[in-house]
């Protein structure tokens, strides 16, 4: 701001100008004689002494005027007044105005990061995965949400992936090109499979970060999966219905046709036929049902349900079936275990379902045991009190990675095996859903060859 050089130079460099043209002009006068030379002399002396003591306090002022404004470039906290008198009055002014200006520029300063900290809190607490791109596609930040998306700190395996998806890639020149906004599907198949919609939205003008694009994540896994299940469902469910309806008509045809005059054929058929529509019927039975719990599924239910009771009667009324297998039946029903809340008629439901498929897919002969407890506290079951219900068979059991998908609808192990058994696919989606209502838990154990157990808790008066 100052020119640089040795302050004596500076000073008379200053002091020339400020007393040069009087001291020149006293000079001509005393040459030309027009003053007398003493006290001539004497009046050149005094202004050359003005001169260098103005000079002295110009330079003094100038000098701290400008080191007050480099330590206000320097964005320091508080600047000092300017110390010291003398200082000429034009340059206190613009020392006051120095002052003011660093002040309003450090609070703008303080504004800008308060501004910047307030959008990272935002853009870190949303709960849509997003993540901020550079413009050469390299990630800057990823908030909470999509971090928990891709289970790793920020720059992790699946977001690399993620940004090297060919479909994403293009949308993002594309998008940097044009600034135009984008949206992509993008499946990743691993580590988990995961389907997700991504909005690529070009930054115009960048963000404070830097930031030129930011992907903003929907997880679409869940959405798909449940589009997919009820696609299959809708699919399965005609399929399921058209197989004893084909045969139903197949059957009535012959009936009508070459079968006319056999009577022994056409007790026969009718035998079939009589099968085949109880088994539609059953299927009507259980799809409606499943549809009625589900339209239920997220009201708890209201009742109290003593469980060994509401198990003794459902066993007995098994009897016939289970005696149609020499199935041997050993209860161990603990009195006055009652789930609350709890809707009779599904739990009913539940302990049919379960004792139906022990006794249809355990052994011929062999042992099915049912029982009703008092739920001990720890362990694998909730920390409240609660009852489980267990029916155990030994037949030949599940394999082990059949387990996780055993209550999806028309999920069967062995296919002909269950539908020869009768079964319509459909038993455990129902003991899920009831006991989903009831805010309880189902659990499986199996091995193959070692029978299979199947426990349910549920919630039980405190
Ligand atoms: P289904 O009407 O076919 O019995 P479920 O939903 O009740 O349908 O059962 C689904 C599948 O789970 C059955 O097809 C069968 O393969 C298997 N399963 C169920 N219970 C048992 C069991 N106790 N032992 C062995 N397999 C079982």
């Amino acid at each position: 701001m100052l020119p640089q050089g040795p302050p004596a130079r500076r000073l008379l460099g200053a002091a020339a100008l400020i007393g040069g043209v009087p001291s020149l002009a006293l000079l001509a006068l005393l040459l030309a004689g027009e003053v007398t030379v003493l006290p001539g002399l004497l009046a050149l002396l005094a202004v050359a002494a003005a001169a260098l003591a103005l000079a002295r306090i110009w330079l003094g002022s100038l000098g701290r005027l400008s080191d007050a404004m480099r330590r206000a470039e320097a964005g320091e906290a508080e600047l000092p007044e300017i110390p010291g008198p003398p200082l000429l009055p034009s340059v206190a002014e613009i020392a006051e105005g120095v002052r003011r200006l660093a002040r309003s520029q450090r609070e703008r300063a303080e504004l800008v990061v308060r501004l910047r900290r307030a959008d990272e809190a935002i853009v870190e607490k949303l709960p849509d995965p997003l993540v901020v791109l550079d413009a050469a596609g390299q990630e800057l930040r990823a908030n909470a949400a999509a971090r928990l998306l891709f289970g790793t700190a920020a720059g992790g395996g699946d977001l690399a992936a993620l940004r090297r998806h060919p479909a994403l890639a293009e949308a993002l020149d594309a998008a940097l090109a044009d600034a135009a906004p984008r949206q992509v599907d993008v499946s990743l198949p691993v580590p988990v499979a995961r389907e997700l919609l991504v909005h690529v939205i070009p930054m115009e003008p960048p963000l404070a970060d830097g930031g030129r694009v930011v992907l903003l994540l929907s997880d679409r896994t869940r959405d798909r999966a449940v589009e997919r299940m009820r696609v299959d469902f809708v699919a399965n469910a005609s399929h399921e219905l058209r197989t004893p309806l084909a045969s139903l008509i197949g059957f009535i045809e012959t009936l009508r046709g070459p079968a006319q005059g056999d009577a022994e054929a056409q007790a026969r058929f009718l035998g079939i036929m009589a099968e085949q529509s109880e088994r539609m019927r059953r299927l009507i039975d259980d799809l409606l049902g499943l549809s009625r719990i589900e339209i239920t599924e997220h009201q708890p239910p209201t009742g109290r349900v003593d469980l060994g009771l509401l198990a003794a009667s459902e066993a007995a009324a098994m009897a016939p079936i289970l005696a149609g297998r020499a199935v041997t039946l050993e209860s161990a029903l603990a009195e006055g275990a009652v789930a609350a809340p709890a809707d009779a008629g599904q739990l009913a439901q539940v302990v049919r379902n379960l004792l139906e498929n022990a006794v249809r897919y355990g052994r011929d002969g062999g042992t099915v045991r049912l029982s009703v407890a008092r739920a001990e506290p720890g362990g694998r079951w909730p920390s409240r009190p609660g009852v489980v219900l267990a029916v155990a068979d030994d037949g030949p059991g599940i394999a082990r990675h059949h387990l996780p998908r055993l209550t999806e609808r028309f999920y069967r192990v062995d296919r002909g095996r269950a539908r020869h058994a009768g079964g319509t696919g459909l038993g455990l989606a129902i003991v899920k859903h009831v006991v989903n209502r009831h805010r309880g838990q189902l659990a499986i154990e199996s091995e193959e060859g070692a029978g299979a157990a199947f426990l349910v808790w549920l919630p039980a008066e405190g």
